[in-house]
């Protein structure tokens, strides 16, 4: 019925965003568009990545960047760990979730983990038997739907490594990293996914580098799926993927859903409030976003 449907989104331009950025954000500006972020009502943002500062320098203030928004009333803050190191300083911080990057691409995952997908599961499986009070546990099938260096991915592969993460995570989410996806794709692989491993499928990650991003959005919301990863300003990419570029825009997404009537719990003022510290922070970068241009329509009103 609608007005009575919701999203969750989780805001995921601190850490998508940033780490493919030109340009640093220094660490309070990080702190501060986190907060005005939440102030716009985001309850889930993924704030870092613990991947090592040499290979990622816009990630290296992430502990303290974790540590900071953890202290922000109502949200829940993710960070990335791409091994058990990266684990071990996630829940040192406190980040209240932690989510793996699982490549169902064999060449992306040597590339970007040096491990193989099956080494990688491993490796998260060992993590989720260290213990964790209180921390959920997300893996994220990166590369789902085709990768820049491999080319297509089976889809059977997805379903295996979903269905094997699924065991020992609390959740799962499927990320179309470079942007190859379509509707229909994304359609048939959520659904032969969601019937192998039910409601702990959760998450689509999008990225919008072919302009399809919120057309697959749509589509993974037809097929039952409530969580949604997106960046604002439509920031982001993947340093080891290239041609991959930015997520899925946050802005548009939350006027998509408010304006079919689906609540998302953020107020469009609010979020232009944190798009304008966005901006400030890192001038010299492009950000994107059709609604923010267009301005809302007349008369526009929020899902109520
Ligand atoms: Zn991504």
């Amino acid at each position: 019925m609608a007005g009575m449907d919701r999203v969750h989104i989780c805001e995921v331009g601190p850490r998508d965003g940033l780490q493919n950025a030109h340009h640093l954000m220094p660490t309070e500006a990080k702190k501060a568009w986190i907060a005005a972020l939440a102030a716009a009502g985001l309850k889930e943002i993924e704030v870092g990545s613990f991947v090592p500062p040499k290979l990622i320098p816009a990630m290296a203030d992430t502990a303290e960047v974790v540590k900071y928004s953890i202290g922000i009333k109502d949200l829940k803050v993710v960070a990335l760990a791409p091994n058990l190191k990266g684990f071990q300083r996630a829940l040192e911080a406190g980040a209240h979730k932690i989510t793996f990057p699982v490549s169902a691409s064999r060449k992306h995952s040597e590339s970007n983990v040096r491990m193989t997908p099956e080494q990688m599961i491993e490796e998260v499986r060992k993590c989720a038997q260290l213990p964790h009070p209180g921390v959920e546990i997300e893996g994220a099938v990166s590369t789902a739907f085709g990768c820049t260096m491999q080319g297509e991915v089976p889809e059977d592969d997805v379903v295996r490594i979903a269905s094997a993460l699924a065991e020992f995570c609390d959740c799962v989410a499927l990320a179309d990293t470079v942007g190859y996806a379509n509707p229909a794709q994304i359609k048939r692989v959520f659904r032969k996914v969601k019937h192998q491993i039910g409601s702990k499928l959760e998450a689509a990650h999008l990225h919008n580098t072919r302009g399809l991003g919120l057309a697959n959005a749509l589509a993974a919301y037809e097929e039952g799926v409530r969580h949604f990863d997106s960046s604002m300003g439509g920031l982001g990419g993947c340093p080891f993927a290239p041609g991959a570029s930015g997520n899925v825009i946050t802005e548009d997404l939350v006027f998509m859903f408010e304006s079919m009537g689906v609540k998302t719990g953020i107020d469009f003022q609010k979020l232009m409030v944190a798009r304008d510290l966005l901006r400030k922070a890192i001038p010299q970068e492009p950000i994107y976003g059709h609604t923010p241009e267009a301005g809302l329509p007349k008369g526009f009103r929020a899902a109520a």
